[in-house]
């Protein structure tokens, strides 16, 4: 299918061709003509699978020749991190079309804040949120929702882990009854459908396999204990020179200077960034998420996750949310021996997994 029998204004066509996507991914196929007939939708599909795109481009061709700046669509997503990726995005696909938008999020200054009040209580057609930064400023009494005619749950499923979820009721008791409200979710547990079935009307819904957006991403883990963190790192960076661009994620702010110092000490160009996510953002911010980004559309990519003793519980549980076992790779003899792969006995997974560094002790 083509871009252009989805029915979409010819500036979001334009925008679409400047951002080099050249095909509609199958969520977009599906849920753009849905959006753009007003259809309230549920969607499962995780990071990857251009669910963003699949959402902003229906919205901004409803929003081709508004002229007035009320907020015609607020966006709520997990973590700050996401309210900013999105909200970009909004910026490079309405690149031909006059569309303001406003990214609300906490970890900011004074300014931020006016900057955000002004949106919430003057207008902007897109807000892109997390609930708790939203919450505040309701809390104020100057936000005027009372034109949004779309509201979008992104990754719910995250903000209902999060504990979102009486905020997400409080800010929807904000909103007209009658809007479209569309529902992204990566799993869809019991109570993503209890909250749909609270904020949705006869929704429509589509479901992508839970693995397939990774598909372009081959994904490997190590068996490390800490002490060969930083060595496993080398190994990998070593056998990886052809690389323009290499990301490492770590689970704290203090190993990013940590790494860096290591990797710079070892003669490779590295440069940390952390950002002040609160604690719970940080740990929220999954491995599904971070491995989707790895590979865009149509490009391919490579994923390594270390992962010590204490690890292996959660990792077990990504692979029972990805459905598949990712294979472990041994790290070189002179780094000494990996530990061994443990869950307990309650979470087993079902098929045996036999780790390939038991044939290498054999
Ligand atoms: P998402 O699933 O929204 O996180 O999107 C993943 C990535 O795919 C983003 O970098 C998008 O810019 C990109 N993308 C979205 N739609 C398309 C498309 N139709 N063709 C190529 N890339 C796309």
């Amino acid at each position: 299918m083509k871009f252009t029998e989805l029915q979409l204004h010819e500036d979001v066509l334009e925008a679409i061709s400047q951002m080099g996507f050249e095909n509609p991914t199958p969520i977009q196929e599906f849920a753009i003509p849905k959006i753009i007939e007003n259809k309230d939708l549920i969607a499962c599909a995780q990071t990857g699978t251009g669910k963003t795109a699949a959402f902003i481009l229906p919205i901004l061709h409803k929003l081709v020749g508004k002229t007035d700046t009320t907020i015609d669509t607020l966006i709520i997503v997990p973590t700050r991190e996401l309210a900013i990726q999105i909200e970009q995005e909004i910026q490079g696909l309405s690149y031909f079309i006059s569309v303001g938008s406003q990214a609300i999020y906490g970890g900011g200054d004074g300014k931020d804040w006016d900057v955000q009040k002004d949106a919430l209580k003057n207008g902007t057609d897109i807000i892109v949120a997390t609930p708790g930064k939203l919450i505040s400023h309701l809390q104020m009494g100057y936000v005027n929702f009372k034109h949004v005619k779309h509201l979008i749950l992104d990754e719910a499923d995250k903000m209902l882990d999060m504990g979102f979820a009486d905020d997400l009721e409080k800010i929807v008791s904000f909103l007209p009854k009658v809007r479209q409200t569309l529902l992204f979710s990566a799993t869809m547990p019991p109570k993503i459908r209890t909250l749909a079935s609270k904020l949705l009307k006869n929704p429509e819904e589509i479901t992508l396999s839970i693995s397939k957006p990774a598909e372009g991403v081959s994904q490997n883990v190590y068996l490390t204990f800490d002490n060969q963190k930083i060595g496993a790192i080398k190994h990998i960076l070593e056998q990886k020179p052809e690389y323009n661009s290499i990301i490492i994620f770590t689970s704290s702010k203090s190993n990013v200077n940590e790494i860096v110092f290591q990797l710079k000490k070892q003669g490779f160009p590295a440069k940390g960034i952390s950002s002040n996510l609160e604690q719970n953002e940080r740990e929220e911010v999954d491995n599904v998420h971070r491995i989707g980004r790895t590979a865009r559309a149509n490009t391919k990519g490579e994923a390594y996750t270390l992962i010590n003793e204490k690890d292996m519980r959660r990792m077990h549980k990504i692979e029972k949310l990805i459905e598949a076992e990712i294979p472990r790779l041994i790290l070189p003899e002179e780094m000494g021996l990996q530990p061994e792969w443990k869950v307990s006995q309650s979470s087993k997974p079902k098929k045996k997994f036999k780790p390939n560094y038991k044939k290498k002790k054999e």
